[in-house]
């Protein structure tokens, strides 16, 4: 204990983990499966890997995310799987390349797994304390102080705050100093990031009611079950988990939309109490009612939270009205005439920074060893938070281990769109994973998150051995069936079966893919010609869409190749963009200040225009 000053030292680890959401616990796993002794901090250890708003893991490109953790060796898939309350595929409906897988999750029992996971961890020490600042020397991260002068000297810290930063939640008019869920906020790190160089700036989002689902009435809404013949999350599991409870849709009414309208002014989003950005694609339903003026109904899905709780979530209710008008606009939607209400719905608003100033290993700029991950880094969402807590992580410990980075490009992974979107063109609202944002998505479909991700994970010393061989026992089948379904089918067998789809005689002889091609569902072949029902479902996913999007997917790869042009020509670190003649002004700012890796990355960034990076291949060829 230093007498003066209060300090002492708490621990010693090589890496600090601030923050046990998403984000922080995949990077406390990521270090600590790697070797790296570490320390997590967290402001309670009732909130870890907490789900405060959805109790959901998965959806529309979110289930990509989660395939690619598990493919490199994370924790999300695993946990999603042992929890789920259900799950579905969504889009089935559509193109291979927007499939995604949705859990409902228990939430209670996702946060006791995680927690249970983490106890067990070698080299992971869990403390509950805020971290108040973080210790530096020379430009280099040097400890963790915490609020009680407790000082753990590292060498990396990966800051994953959340929600919680200098957070305040808004009800109405009321506005009060804490995190989610009256959880408290870390009041003292953002002093600490502003001394480091970080540019801080504040973000809002915001959650539903939570009612009491004795009191609801399920004979009025549509009953939503889980899938059956549907797969798990986790690459490592081979049954996807049984659905234990339904989900029921609703809708809103022009009632509700009244209530609404009438208590605007009423509303902290439209009274000018919360000024910060919210996510555009989770809007709060007064914004829905507002933006859409037209619509005569919103869509409300009441989701269980847990199997031994009553508290049922009600997705597309988000709000931050008044508690009166809360009550008011959700006892006007059918089912819920009489349903209470256990906790109300709020918003929140945060610090979080911008990710320009940040390098695509996810470590900041202008000190080493200080890394960010999560809604610190602008984004929301479990799933985009864990994929980067996993990257930050990982980095973290490739760089203590000497090793290099892993950065995914935007042709490998999602997680690789995310992260160049955010250090390439920033994000000026909460950032939400689409597959709209992947312009490779046909090759990154949920179903090859391991095909295109377990070996690099098993490179960097992530992914086990035992999940490797599983990775390649899986694409060895895969292999085998892919050559079977080209072997050619019987003249007379194939001409009989494609005629009961209206189809003339083929002119020659045809290969099961071929019959694929002509858009037939694998699952009838097989039923018809009695064939490869050996293989299990997530190999004939992958072979059936390997075989009928062929020519997308040619189409797709060469277009990769194209981009790999400009992404192998390398931009030196110490480049002095301002001495280099022919660049505009705004793009000298630009390059200068993001310090793109490559001229691929150079074109993606906003005010860095065509005949910019033709001034730079020009530079290039001089040097
Ligand atoms: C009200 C609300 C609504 C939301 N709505 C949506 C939605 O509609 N859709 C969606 O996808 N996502 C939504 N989210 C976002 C989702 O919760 C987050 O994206 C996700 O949890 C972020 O994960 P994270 O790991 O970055 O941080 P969090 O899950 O917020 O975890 C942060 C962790 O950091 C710890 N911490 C913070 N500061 C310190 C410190 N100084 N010292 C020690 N520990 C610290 C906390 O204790 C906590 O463990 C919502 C969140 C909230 C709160």
């Amino acid at each position: 204990m230093n007498e003066t000053t209060n300090e002492f030292i708490e621990y010693t680890a090589e890496a600090v983990v601030v923050g046990a959401g998403h984000a922080g616990c995949e990077a406390a796993l990521a270090l600590t499966r790697t070797g790296i002794k570490t320390a997590l901090l967290t402001l309670n250890l009732d909130s870890i890997a907490f789900l405060p708003c959805n109790p959901s893991i998965g959806g529309t490109a979110k289930g990509h995310l989660v395939r690619e953790i598990d493919a490199l060796g994370g924790e999300m898939g695993i946990i999603a799987d042992k929890t789920a309350l259900q799950i579905r595929m969504l889009n089935v409906g559509k193109g291979a390349a927007v499939q995604s897988l949705r859990a409902q999750s228990d939430k209670n029992a996702y946060h006791r797994e995680m927690k249970r996971v983490l106890e067990n961890t070698k080299n992971l020490r869990i403390i509950q304390a805020e971290a108040a600042e973080i210790l530096t020397e020379n430009g280099k991260c040097t400890g963790v102080k915490t609020t009680y002068g407790g000082i753990i000297p590292c060498k990396a810290v990966i800051l994953c705050t959340g929600v919680y930063l200098n957070g305040e939640t808004i009800t109405g008019h009321v506005v009060q100093k804490s995190g989610p869920n009256g959880f408290a906020p870390a009041t003292h790190l953002t002093e600490s990031l502003i001394k480091l160089g970080f540019q801080v700036r504040r973000f809002k989002t915001g959650t539903p009611a939570r009612l009491d689902g004795r009191t609801i009435d399920y004979s009025k809404c549509e009953i939503q079950n889980g899938d059956e013949d549907i797969y798990p999350f986790s690459f490592m599991h081979d049954v996807a988990p049984k659905s234990k409870l339904p989900c029921y849709l609703t809708y809103t009414n022009l009632k509700t939309h009244e209530i609404i309208l009438d208590n605007l002014e009423r509303s902290p989003l439209y009274n000018g109490t919360i000024l910060s950005t919210g996510p555009r694609y989770c809007p709060s339903i007064e914004t829905k009612v507002v933006r859409f003026k037209d619509k005569e109904r919103h869509q409300i899905f009441l989701e269980p939270e847990g199997e031994d709780t009553l508290e049922v979530y009600a997705q597309g209710l988000s709000t931050s009205m008044p508690h009166d008008v809360q009550r008011a606009m959700y006892s006007s939607v059918a089912g819920l005439e009489n349903a209470d209400i256990v906790r109300y719905g709020y918003a929140i608003e945060y610090d979080c920074i911008d990710t320009l100033d940040v390098l695509p290993t996810l470590e900041f700029k202008k000190v080493e060893g200080v890394y960010t991950a999560g809604q610190i880094n602008g984004t929301s969402g479990y799933e985009e938070a864990a994929a980067q807590g996993l990257i930050a992580g990982l980095n973290a410990s490739l760089k203590l281990r000497s090793l290099p980075p892993l950065i995914l490009r935007r042709d490998e992974a999602y997680i690789g769109v995310l992260i160049d979107d955010l250090v390439t063109k920033g994000t000026d609202e909460p950032y939400r994973m689409m597959t709209s944002r992947a312009e490779h998505r046909i090759c990154l479909r949920q179903d090859n998150a391991d095909f295109r991700l377990t070996e690099k994970g098993y490179a960097c010393g992530l992914v086990t051995k035992a999940r490797l061989e599983k990775y390649l026992a899986r694409k060895e089948k895969y292999e085998e069936l892919l050559a079977s379904l080209r072997t050619r089918v019987e003249h007379k067998a194939a001409t009989d079966f494609l005629k009961n789809y209206g189809y003339d005689e083929p002119s020659g002889s045809v290969s099961y893919a071929d019959i694929l091609k002509r858009t037939i569902p694998l699952k009838e072949v097989m039923d018809y010609f009695g064939v490869f029902s050996q293989y299990p479902k997530n190999v004939l996913e992958t072979a059936e869409i390997t075989v009928k999007y062929e020519g997308y997917l040619k189409q797709g790869l060469e277009m990769i190749e194209r981009a790999k042009k400009l992404e192998d020509k390398a931009l030196p670190p110490d480049i002095d963009y301002q001495s280099i003649a022919g660049l505009r002004l705004e793009a000298r700012e630009k390059l200068d200040r993001i310090r793109p890796l490559n001229l691929g990355q150079a074109g993606r960034i906003s005010g860095v225009n065509p005949a910019d990076i033709s001034v730079l291949m020009v530079w290039l060829s001089t040097r």
